[in-house]
């Protein structure tokens, strides 16, 4: 039989399911899950307290998706950490580890690549070759806890590709992250980012997680926004602002906006004008990135005096806004820069 079972993908009770049909006791499956999810062991042998003859069979039939670390970059300055991982099949994959005062955050991707196209996006250049499973996932976090000998309190899918353009998994994730049998990261400090597609968006919102909604703004009106987001050719602004105010009717949780400062393209006081009719009124946050820049594009980013100005304007509209602090500036590239320039040395 060949290794078809994704064991570190399955729910509790798709382990039990699994291993009562092969003839196991209840109770085996909670022990099992909790070496795989608690105390993230590596391989099957180090079960100890299950069978030699259970093990082996496991090893047999299932794979226990573990990421090599290939490369770990870290910074000097903050302590922050670029990982690229391989993955079963060869491809790579970035997560970035974070150190707050408030704890350790991971920043994981949720896909090899992405189709969305945004313009100033490394990690969309190739487009998209496949999404990552929920053990895939959920082994980034597992795998820097581990190399760190730390707890990881902050998750965030805010990697390489969009998370609700892989929807079945990423509800597969947030449930093992979450679940109390397993790491128990608490839903509130899980953030899902997207670039706003708009009926995952709502769908996302029907079940009801407590987890924080980002959504990728970038700019303050349908046109701008579709000259960096080709996703705004399938949903108009207004439709993504809505599916926003219907996240937080159902969930009671405050969305955060994300907005990139482009030099000279979206970071005027116009713009933030608009940006506080768009969105003033709204239980929100907005995160002011400054735009990473890539050398595949020319975008620069906006002066200091010109962020602070936008900051200042979404303010005296009563929009509470923080402008992100650069983690790792001195092990920069932008997000999806570690693996291009991995492929590029692989190829
Ligand atoms: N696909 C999801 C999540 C991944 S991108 C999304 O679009 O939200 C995470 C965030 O980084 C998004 O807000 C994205 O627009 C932003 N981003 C991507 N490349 C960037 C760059 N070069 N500079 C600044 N922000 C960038």
């Amino acid at each position: 039989m060949s290794k078809q079972i994704d064991i570190k993908s399955m729910n509790l009770d798709e382990l039990t399911e699994y291993l009562l049909s092969i003839g196991e006791k209840k109770f085996r499956a909670k022990q099992i899950y909790e070496w795989i999810h608690v105390k993230r062991v590596r391989d099957f042998s180090e079960m100890t307290n299950i069978s030699a003859k259970l093990r082996e069979q496991l090893a047999q039939e299932c794979t226990l998706t573990t990421l090599k670390k290939e490369t770990v970059q870290i910074s000097k300055l903050d302590g922050t950490r670029k990982y690229l991982f391989l993955l079963e099949d060869g491809n790579a994959v970035e997560s970035v580890l974070m150190k707050y005062k408030h704890g350790n955050s991971v920043c994981i991707s949720s896909q090899v690549g992405c189709r969305m196209g945004c313009r100033f996006c490394a990690s969309t250049l190739d487009g998209l070759l496949r999404g990552l499973t929920p053990a895939e996932m959920i082994d980034q976090i597992y795998s820097i806890g581990l190399d760190i000998g730390e707890r990881i309190s902050n998750v965030v899918v805010m990697g390489t590709g969009e998370p609700l353009d892989n929807f079945e998994n990423l509800l597969r994730f947030i449930e093992l992250l979450t679940d109390e049998n397993g790491l128990h990261i608490s839903q509130r400090n899980l953030t899902v980012s997207t670039c706003g597609l708009v009926p995952k968006m709502r769908e996302l919102a029907d079940h009801k997680f407590q987890i924080t909604l980002a959504l990728s703004l970038h700019a303050s009106n349908q046109e701008k926004r579709k000259e960096l987001m080709p996703v705004a050719n399938s949903y108009e602004i207004h439709e993504v602002i809505d599916a926003c105010k219907y996240y937080f009717e159902q969930t009671g949780r405050r969305v955060t906006f994300e907005y990139s400062l482009v030099g000279g393209v979206n970071d005027t006081q116009q713009d933030a004008t608009e940006l506080g009719h768009l969105i003033g009124g709204m239980n929100c946050h907005v995160n002011l990135i400054p735009v990473n820049p890539i050398k595949e594009r020319d975008f620069v980013q906006s002066d200091k005096d010109v962020i602070y100005a936008f900051q200042k304007k979404l303010e005296k509209a009563g929009i509470t806004a923080t402008v992100r602090r650069e983690m790792g500036r001195d092990i920069d590239g932008a997000c999806g820069q570690l693996r291009r320039k991995h492929l590029s040395s692989v190829q």
